[in-house]
């Protein structure tokens, strides 16, 4: 009996004290790897995605692992295939971009919840898109996928199809870019539950991706070249033996709704005129032409998109922010989403990012140009500013020159808008962009003038 009892205050004493010693390690939950991402590709719309697909094709080809995602769920627009419009359309569009990226083998897909916009302005597009939410959002998206490299659309404007929402997604990518790894920002994201009732914590951790690449949505291609890789559509792919133009349009199928008309023309193609259409028609590409925006991770500029890029993270880096530029007392300057531009390319370390000079539009006509000015004022003084215009001949100033009075040290906001004549009817030569010019005088003293491009069309987006 004593023996026994001795026994058990043994076996009592090596036990260890509950909660008072060491326990056996154990390893933590680690992020989830089934939506790791090589490549995020950052775009506005359902079908947007066919302006890098014949890439995504190649980098699959590559084992890359690639996430998608879309600013809007492009419920606005024409129905081909049915009768479906608006937040119903937007349902279907959902569907049809997934089964879209499904076609090469791609399901992590996400939308933002934009609303589209029919502008070339992207500052009404981030405002369409809750640019908070929708920043929130994507900075969520980069944490969860971890990309190495993220594409988008390039944050500019340009005479081209100039999407406002296109610009969206490119200025979102770029801000998401630089504050995914910053863990002061939105930092519930990264904090973990450590309690009950504290669900709403993401347990995240932060993510620097190491580059990022643009394509225009801009008709010019003078002042891109060099500037990032390019890849050949032509090319077979490994895994399929098909051209990567050729899986490209094959994920493109899913867009019923957007062309149908097109889709089912093509189905009563044979292959070789398919290949002309898409190759060597207009429309139609050789190559897909990449701007670099930044990396992390050095590379050449037309080096390939992985270049540089090894496994593993590495360090936020906050971007280098470009000086303020020197101003005079008095100055004139574009403002609306030019001065924007400029402000972000200078707080997003992007000032080598192309954008054309003088700036540039393409616009409706008959129609008006709006040109929005900041005049600075940073004398003791109130100071009278005369603006005018000089414009094409045919364009009239509809309002916003003359005299007016900008009070000290302050910055006004002004507008001349221009009306815009019917195009000569010259068949199907395209029309040279002309210039306006906008002076601006104190005291019979020039302090800046101020320029910009407008290309007349039939028609565009609205400004
Ligand atoms: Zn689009």
């Amino acid at each position: 009996m004593l023996r026994f009892a001795k026994t058990l205050l043994i076996v009592f004493l090596a036990m260890p004290l509950r909660n008072t010693t060491a326990q056996e390690p154990k390893a933590l939950p680690s992020a989830d790897e089934r939506y790791k991402a090589d490549i995020v590709l950052v775009v506005a719309h359902p079908d947007d995605e066919g302006a890098a697909t014949s890439y995504l094709a190649r980098a699959l080809d590559e084992h890359k692992r690639i996430a998608v995602v879309f600013g809007t769920r492009g419920s606005s627009g024409a129905n081909e295939a049915g009768a479906e419009q608006a937040a119903a359309l937007g349902a279907i569009r959902e569907i049809e971009a997934r089964n879209a990226l499904t076609t090469l083998g791609i399901t992590n897909v996400w939308f933002l919840g934009g609303k589209d916009t029919a502008s070339q302005n992207v500052l009404q597009s981030l405002a369409n898109w809750d640019h908070g939410a929708s920043l929130e959002q994507l900075v969520r998206l980069v944490r969860l996928t971890r990309p190495e490299v993220i594409l988008t659309f390039l944050p500019g404007t340009f005479i081209g199809e100039d999407h406002g929402d296109h610009q969206a997604s490119g200025v979102l990518a770029t801000e998401a870019f630089d504050l995914a790894g910053d863990p002061a920002t939105f930092p519930e994201q990264l904090a973990g539950p450590t309690k009950r009732l504290e669900p709403l914590l993401e347990n995240l951790r932060p993510w620097q991706p190491k580059k990022i690449y643009y394509f225009p949505d801009a008709d010019r291609e003078d002042i891109f070249h060099g500037k990032g890789p390019d890849y050949s559509v032509k090319e077979i792919s490994k895994a399929t033996k098909q051209p990567y133009w050729r899986m490209a349009l094959d994920s493109f199928r899913a867009h019923q709704t957007q062309a149908k008309s097109f889709l089912d023309k093509i189905a009563q193609m044979d292959e070789a005129q398919i290949e002309k259409m898409a190759i060597s028609e207009g429309g139609g590409t050789d190559a897909l032409h990449f701007v670099l925006g930044k990396s992390l991770v050095g590379g050449s500029t037309t080096g390939d998109i992985f270049e540089g890029v090894t496994p593993g993270a590495i360090p936020f880096a906050r971007p280098d922010v470009s000086p303020e530029p020197a101003r005079p007392e008095l100055s004139v300057e574009l403002g609306g989403p030019w001065s924007f531009y400029a402000e972000f390319r200078r707080a997003h370390g992007l000032a080598n990012l192309p954008h054309p000079e003088p700036p540039e539009i393409a616009l409706q006509a008959p129609g008006t140009v709006v040109i929005p000015l900041w005049v600075r004022n940073r004398t003791p003084k109130t100071q009278e500013i005369t603006l005018s215009a000089a414009l094409p001949a045919g364009w009239t100033a509809q309002s916003g020159t003359g005299k007016f009075t900008v009070a000290a040290k302050q910055v006004a906001a002004a507008r001349i808008e221009v009306n815009l004549p019917t195009q000569a009817e010259n068949g199907t030569k395209k029309t040279e962009p002309q210039e306006i010019s906008v002076h601006a005088e104190s005291n019979g003293q020039s302090i800046g003038a101020v320029k910009l491009r407008v290309e007349l069309r039939k028609r565009t987006l609205p400004q």
